[in-house]
């Protein structure tokens, strides 16, 4: 039995495809012909930040077992022509679909581009030149290359050692997408609620706001994401659905395990569109600018760099606005290259508070004959009582200690505002490290 890896990605369009709804179509035409999977399909979120992301920058893999090189080659023709026809119905100029068909254990290269591309820009040359030095890997890109960046990232990252959390994707009937999703808040509420700690980000409490129906005309009808396979079949089964569903699928992910944060040391090495962790000293007090978002800066190693929490992370400004210069911390996110209206920023995700610095302020001295109020004559003049009158030429401000409202803690946005790479923090703690490779029973249905 030979092992084959299939990579693919954007394969999205605004015309209502999706990579992932093109990798179940194929998934299921394989594992009906009774092809052995080995491992769930799996979705590989790349760095959020590159300018030419799909929506949601998600790419796909499939890991299966086949007896000869023939079928390898009937599998190549099938998930090829499969392409076609669906980047045929689904046309999009901007797409560059790419799929990959590599037979046999993975190079490190593809692991190394999948690591980059998780937290960093791939540049196209460096995957094609290393595509075309092996020989093992077969490559389709019908119109444009840059799609098999993700291909290749998608093959790449396995996961097998590095945590991982699955979703459950439902799929609706093509007369149906457009409309509006018919899933019963209720159900989902009560799902949540049952299913608890295994379940991730579903519903938000806060916001009274659904969170596994997406908007917009793509396929899914619902995703629900959470730790274990076999809970999401049983959670799925309680929800209310009012609509006909076409597949379900499975799928193993990189999804909120925060794996497109790259650690570095110092601020002077973070490029644009890097997804960093770097720990620096607020150096500039929040500002909240028009638009709402919240802005500060942050230094380390002699480089310093703006830190923004946008309007959509709705609270979390108001934990953020709580910094002040001398506080120590880790900020976490992608960044933005610099314009002509801010420098190179930080979209921040979360944030460590580390050390809260002891901040003081200058207030006017008390009267020492009332204990009323004084205040300042003029400069180098000194200062006046209010109440009583009394007046020294030599009275200056006194330094007091600011009580400081905020805490040394980890901080993270509401539910609503968590994109698909991001970990919350309940998460901490519950990082995964080993896949068995076993699949349960139904991973894939084909419902209607
Ligand atoms: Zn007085």
């Amino acid at each position: 039995m030979i092992k084959v890896h299939i990579g693919v990605d954007d394969v999205d369009s605004i015309n209502g495809g999706c990579t992932t709804h093109y990798a179940v179509k194929l998934a299921w035409m394989l594992y009906s012909r009774g092809v052995k999977f080995l491992d769930y399909p799996n979705i590989v979120r790349l760095n959020p930040a590159i300018p030419w992301k799909t929506r949601g920058n998600g790419a796909v893999a499939l890991r299966i077992l086949v007896e000869s090189e023939d079928s390898i080659n009937d599998i190549w023709e099938l998930a090829s022509s499969t392409l076609d026809e669906y980047s045929g119905v689904f046309r999009d100029s901007k797409k560059q679909p790419g799929l990959i068909l590599h037979i046999g254990d993975i190079p490190w290269f593809f692991k190394f581009i999948a690591e980059k591309a998780l937290y960093d820009l791939v540049p196209l040359e460096l995957v094609d030149r290393l595509l075309v030095k092996s020989n093992s890997t077969r490559v389709y890109s019908p119109s444009g290359r840059r799609g098999l960046i993700g291909a290749v990232a998608a093959v790449g990252c396995t996961m097998e050692t590095s945590d991982h959390t699955y979703e459950l994707l439902a799929y609706r009937k093509q007369e149906y997408w457009g409309s509006r999703r018919c899933v019963s808040e209720g159900s989902v509420i009560a799902v949540d609620r049952e299913y608890g700690d295994y379940l991730i980000l579903n519903y938000d409490y806060e916001y009274g706001r659904v969170l596994i129906t997406p908007r917009g005309p793509d396929p899914v009808l619902l995703g629900l994401r959470g730790e274990d396979p076999i809970v999401l079949l049983e959670a799925y089964k309680k929800l209310e659905i009012c609509e006909p569903v076409d597949y379900t699928c499975l799928f193993r992910t990189n999804q909120h395990t925060d794996a497109h944060l790259h650690s570095v040391d110092s601020i002077c090495s973070i490029r644009p569109y890097m997804c960093v962790k770097v720990n620096g000293i607020v150096s500039s007090r929040p500002i909240r600018i028009p638009g709402g978002h919240v802005v500060f800066k942050i230094c380390s190693g002699g480089c310093c760099i703006d830190v923004a929490a946008y309007e959509p992370t709705k609270s979390f400004r108001d934990i953020v606005e709580k910094l002040r210069e001398g506080d120590l911390v880790e900020v976490m996110g992608c960044t933005r290259p610099p314009s002509s209206r801010h420098g190179l920023t930080i979209n921040l995700e979360k944030i460590v508070v580390r050390e809260v610095a002891r901040v003081v302020e200058y207030v006017n001295p008390k009267c020492p004959r009332c204990g009323g109020t004084m205040e300042s004559v003029g400069r180098g003049k000194g200062f006046r009582c209010r109440r009583c009158g009394y007046r020294d030429q030599y009275a200056s401000k006194t330094p007091v200690y600011v009580e400081r409202d905020l805490k040394p803690g980890i901080y993270e946005p509401p539910r609503i505002a968590f994109k698909h790479l991001m970990k919350p923090i309940s998460r901490f703690g519950r990082e995964k490290r080993v896949f068995s490779g076993v699949l349960v029973d139904g991973f894939i249905q084909r419902v209607g």
